[in-house]
């Protein structure tokens, strides 16, 4: 079903080696979408903003990271489509593979599709406007993405105005704990036996 969406991510992983998921797991099912935060500590540190449509993680690479500023505008880049097991996945990897570096699970939870009632999650990412809620332990309420140049895959993920917007929080820069096992990016890489 999801193969072909895969194959990229395949194609450039030997996941045996890498330690990364091979991508096994089974869709999230009834209980609303998966979305997930890693923060990628990789050749340029970035976060890698992933949503669950369709059996896969569309993913974005956000340099800057999520804000809770409705007036911010953070750069989102298109990436490959990753395993819904991605998900889980932090620790590590050998700098030798694609995508090398360590990756810390910085937010995690459900999300909606605020356009349900008109428009699937896929008809959305193909028009370039997704509008989604999110339900994490850090980010909640409502954020856009927008294509605003289809060639590059370059976006633009704004938090909108609601309850959860909060010009104030800098979470990025106060809450850098991964949500999944309160590890900081430098424990992670001291614990896969990392040099810094
Ligand atoms: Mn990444």
């Amino acid at each position: 079903m999801s193969d072909d969406k895969l194959k990229e991510y395949r194609r450039k992983r030997r996941p045996a080696r890498s330690g990364e998921p091979a991508g096994e797991r089974a869709e999230s099912g009834s209980n609303g979408r998966l979305f997930v935060i890693q923060k990628h500590d990789a050749s340029n540190l970035h976060y890698d903003l992933r949503l669950e449509v369709d059996g896969v993680l569309k993913s974005w690479a956000v340099p800057k990271g999520p804000s809770t500023d409705p007036r911010d505008k953070r750069l989102a880049i298109a990436t490959d489509d990753h395993p819904l097991d991605y998900a889980d996945f932090e620790g590590t990897i050998p700098d030798a593979e694609y995508g090398g570096g360590t990756v810390l699970i910085w937010d995690r939870g459900g999300y909606r599709n605020r356009k349900a009632d008109t428009a699937g999650m896929q008809a959305c990412y193909e028009n370039g406007l997704i509008e989604f809620d999110l339900d994490g332990h850090k980010l909640a309420g409502g954020y856009a993405l927008t294509r605003f140049r289809r060639e590059q895959g370059q976006w633009l993920l704004i938090k909108m105005d609601d309850d959860a917007a909060d010009a104030r929080r800098n979470p990025v820069n106060t809450q850098r704990r991964s949500v999944d096992s309160g590890r900081t990016l430098h424990q992670i890489n001291r614990e896969a036996g990392g040099e810094h």
